[in-house]
């Protein structure tokens, strides 16, 4: 692996390089495997290969990398598969903002969706997040990770940066993860080595000061922006820390950190290197707004229609409707915390959502037939019956394969393995048929099939 040496260079003033360590960790192929567990839905499925990442409760190095496309527990969104360095934005939240209030947040860089599905756990059931991603492909891709982890106060949208400026003084939380030359990830992609380059460094600095700009006027007072890359280079970090605090009313945020973790604080952000500590290269800042006017919530007008109470008697048999409205968008029914109903109206008039709450199933007629969205996240009614598959069944199922398993029950049911929700089936009396997503099936085949 043969560092550029203009990037080499343009590193001996970072905090913390040391080339030949550097050039070291690169030269050699040891990979970093971890996980960070959905406390919603899990126990840690690898504990005998399990070590504690110290930065969070809810991340595991992993000391052999297991097959994840073949663990059924992977597709029930039992875990999320992420590098450690970047789950040090637990601390960040964790130090900066009290997160049993609850609160709104926005992840403006989301996709694929390590941070929003970090910021899912860890927010209150009572607060907000909306995870955007500009471009459209990844914003599917984000769509589909948020509804593997389950939550029901999530907005996906698919915005411009520039489009939150209309929200003025909105979010109590804002990340920016931000796209960046990417040298921090050297390691796990040696063709990006190709692409970096100092004009490319420039032109992602300047769109990162271009994002940062577009978003603030969408942060309160006393908000905390949260500014993220996984580039080494100055110019991505210190450099737009330093432009971020002389054009905007910004306070950096101090964070305690152990010494014995080996992030090496620098010029109010905290740098990740992969000679010093277990984990890919990052740089992670926090910033309070120290301006901003608190703007009371405009009333909108509700153009949010409900279920009617008779449609409701079909769609009480799949979901537990408590604090829950039933939004409807043709026969497509959403389920969204009844708190937040207001708020969707006031983000539906300025953002593309592309996905909110929970996705429960269409109506048609009387019937109601619900959506895998449903299957997976921790709405289903107790009352919806279950059939266990073993592993074997489990994959064909997720192959969307045809298979057979011994049961008496009948019609829709969740498939599930190790009492972990996989998604529907609809059991007649010759045949099984599968409605796991055609574009979420897996793919490839085991090894001896
Ligand atoms: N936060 C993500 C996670 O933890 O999984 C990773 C985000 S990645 C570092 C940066 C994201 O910014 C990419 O998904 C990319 O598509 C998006 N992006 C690219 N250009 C952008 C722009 N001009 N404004 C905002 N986001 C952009």
């Amino acid at each position: 692996m043969q560092l550029p040496s203009a990037f080499l260079a343009s590193l001996k003033e970072a905090n913390g390089f040391h080339q030949e360590a550097f050039e070291h960790v690169h030269a050699s192929v040891e990979a970093v495997t971890s996980i960070r567990l959905n406390p919603a839905k899990s126990f840690n499925p690898f504990p005998e290969i399990s070590t504690p990442i110290p930065w969070t409760m809810q991340g595991f190095y992993l000391s052999q990398r297991p097959s994840f496309t073949f663990d059924p527990l992977f597709h029930a969104g039992c875990y999320y598969v992420q590098e450690p360095s970047s789950m040090f934005l637990e601390q960040v939240l964790k130090q900066s903002v009290d997160l049993s209030k609850p609160i709104r947040a926005l992840d403006l860089c989301a996709a694929p969706g390590g941070k929003s599905t970090h910021l899912q756990s860890l927010l209150s059931a009572e607060s907000l997040l909306v995870a955007n991603e500009v471009i459209k492909s990844r914003a599917g891709i984000l769509k589909d990770n948020i509804i593997k982890w389950g939550s029901a106060n999530v907005v996906v949208t698919q915005n411009d940066p520039q489009d939150f400026s209309k929200l003025e003084n909105y979010f109590d939380v804002i990340v920016v993860d931000a796209p960046c030359s990417g040298s921090g990830l050297f390691r796990r992609d040696a063709d990006a080595i190709q692409e970096w380059s100092e004009n490319n460094v420039t032109h992602c600095s300047l769109r990162q000061q271009r994002i940062l700009a577009d978003v603030w006027p969408a942060l309160k007072e006393n908000g905390v922006l949260i500014y993220a890359t996984c580039s080494f280079s100055i110019a991505e970090n210190e450099a737009n820390v330093k432009w971020l605090k002389n054009n905007f009313n910004a306070t950096s945020i101090e964070l305690n950190v152990p010494t014995q973790w080996n992030i090496i604080a620098s010029d109010s952000g905290y740098r990740f290197w992969p000679h010093l500590l277990k984990g890919e290269g990052f740089f992670i800042a926090a910033f309070r707004k120290q301006d901003g006017r608190e703007v009371s919530p405009k009333k909108m007008k509700r153009n949010i229609e409900k279920a009617s109470k008779h449609e409701m008697n079909s769609i009480a048999n799949w979901i537990q409707t408590e604090q829950l409205s039933f939004i409807k968008n043709n026969q497509t029914v959403y389920a969204w915390p009844e708190i937040f109903v207001d708020e969707l109206s006031i983000l539906l008039q300025q953002l593309k959502i592309i996905y909110s709450g929970v996705l429960a199933g269409e109506l048609l007629r009387d019937k109601f037939i619900p959506d895998h969205a449903l299957a997976m996240s921790l709405l289903v009614s107790k009352n919806v019956k279950k059939v266990s598959l073993h592993k074997e069944q489990a994959i064909a199922y997720l192959q969307r394969k045809n298979f057979s398993c011994n049961t008496n029950e009948k019609g829709w049911v969740l498939a599930s393995y190790q009492e972990k929700h996989l998604g529907w089936m609809n059991i007649l009396p010759n045949r099984i048929n599968n409605y796991y997503p055609k574009e979420l099936r897996i793919l490839k085949e085991r090894e001896g099939n």
